[in-house]
């Protein structure tokens, strides 16, 4: 935000926010106080009932609560390094092959490549974000130690919470059942998955150690699911039924869940309202050939929300961590197009994902949390369709974003070639 010559400088922890556009459409001044929001009242020119201390005058820009990144790989971007030119391999196993030599050779350390993600999202309006961290033979739980140092390093200003993710499998992975449950024990909050059909053959051998440790550690349980078709979505009712039965409703998740959007008619409504009856929420980043159909889900019952997925590795040249962006994206693949269904999108980075990480205190009443996000935008919709600049965020009621432009960033470049 460019700063006016001569203004106040912006407190570092405001006593109120005056002059804000609710997602209602309602112009409000919010009181904080010791990181929460103390009170929400009409706003009033003369300072009403924010009257003193030090207060931010936004001018009518829209308030949300901080974004919640829903799916992350903060050990895998690699942002902090020069740039890296896509590898495409035949096969999902050769990707993953592909990624651990790519990695083994970069030379910025996990922590470094994982901080300057978290900077980016903090700059952005990210208050909270679930990130997957690689566990596997190879690299054990280094990379594990390595986001939890991020983790408390970022204490104050972005909340992290980490998945113990088998990215070589869990069944086809000799010892990688032992490192999930080390990984639980050290500190993830949540035990993953993936494709228990198409990457370890074995639906029930993978599903059987998952739901077995995630028991054990009381943790959540985050499944990648690219397998499609009626396969696909037989392993989503299979999820379903293990979380019914061990009553672990709203804390497990099926990311990606493509198939839900290769069925249509009874193999989808079936599959939609098990989801729903068991409390397993869907996520989605939106673009790939399929996405989850986010509308019809949500009218089945089933909690969808958003996340980035890869940003800038070995899997995805894309992604910039806005998750604004991350709603237009997803609101333009799923056809979102009226005020109501752009709000609906806006829900996919905010309460519906607030609400499958477990976050409490999330929200605009009194008594939540002042993480905060202010856009350049004059409402909800508009927010969504043109993903606008940030102009403040906060976190715990402090100022954390989006950082004062002083110079021109100092970029990541890959030394020069010379001859050419
Ligand atoms: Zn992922």
């Amino acid at each position: 935000m460019s700063h006016p010559v001569g203004a106040p400088p912006i407190p570092s922890a405001p006593a109120a926010l005056r002059n804000v556009t609710l997602p209602d459409g309602r112009r409000a001044d919010i009181a904080l106080h010791e990181g929460r929001i103390a009170a929400v009242t009409d706003h009033r020119a003369d300072g009403g009932a924010v009257r003193g201390g030090t207060s931010v005058d936004l001018g009518g820009a829209l308030l949300l609560p901080a974004f919640v990144d829903g799916h992350a790989h903060l050990d895998k971007t690699l942002l902090g390094a020069p740039w890296q030119p896509h590898r495409t391999t035949a096969t999902l196993r050769e990707q993953i092959a592909d990624e651990r030599e790519l990695r083994a050779s970069i030379e910025v350390p996990v922590a470094a490549r994982a901080t300057a993600l978290a900077e980016r999202m903090i700059s952005l309006g990210t208050g909270h974000v679930r990130s997957h961290v690689d566990v596997d033979p190879d690299i054990g739980l280094a990379a594990l130690h390595a986001v939890l140092g991020v983790r408390e390093e970022f204490q104050d200003r972005l909340g992290i919470q980490l998945v113990a993710f088998p990215q070589s499998g869990v069944v086809s992975s000799p010892g990688v059942a032992d490192l999930l449950d080390a990984a639980l024990a050290e500190g993830a909050d949540l035990i993953g998955g993936l494709d228990p059909a198409g990457f370890d053959g074995d639906v029930d051998g993978q599903l059987d150690i998952v739901f077995r440790l995630a028991e054990r550690h009381g943790a959540g349980i985050d499944i990648h699911l690219h397998d499609g078709g009626e396969s696909g979505t037989a392993q989503l009712r299979a999820v379903a039924e293990r979380t019914a039965a061990l009553g672990l409703g709203g804390t497990v998740t099926v990311s990606h869940a493509y198939a839900l959007g290769q069925v249509e008619g009874s193999e989808l409504a079936v599959t939609a309202d098990a989801l729903a009856a068991a409390g397993v929420s869907i996520m989605t980043n939106g673009p790939r050939d399929t996405m989850p159909p986010v509308l019809r889900l949500r009218e089945h019952g089933v909690r969808v929300f958003a996340g980035s997925d890869n940003i800038r590795d070995s899997w995805w040249p894309y992604g910039t961590a806005d998750m604004l962006e991350r709603a237009t994206i997803i609101g333009l693949q799923g056809g979102l197009m009226t005020d109501e269904e752009l709000h609906a999108a806006a829900s996919l980075i905010t309460g519906e994902a607030a609400a499958a990480l477990g976050l409490t205190g999330y929200g605009l009443a009194p008594g939540d949390r002042a993480d905060l996000v202010v856009i350049a935008a004059g409402g909800v919709p508009e927010a969504v369709a043109a993903h606008p600049e940030r102009l403040l965020v906060l976190h715990g009621g402090r100022v954390v974003g989006p950082a004062p432009r002083t110079a021109y960033p100092r970029l990541t470049l890959a030394p020069p070639e010379v001859g050419r």
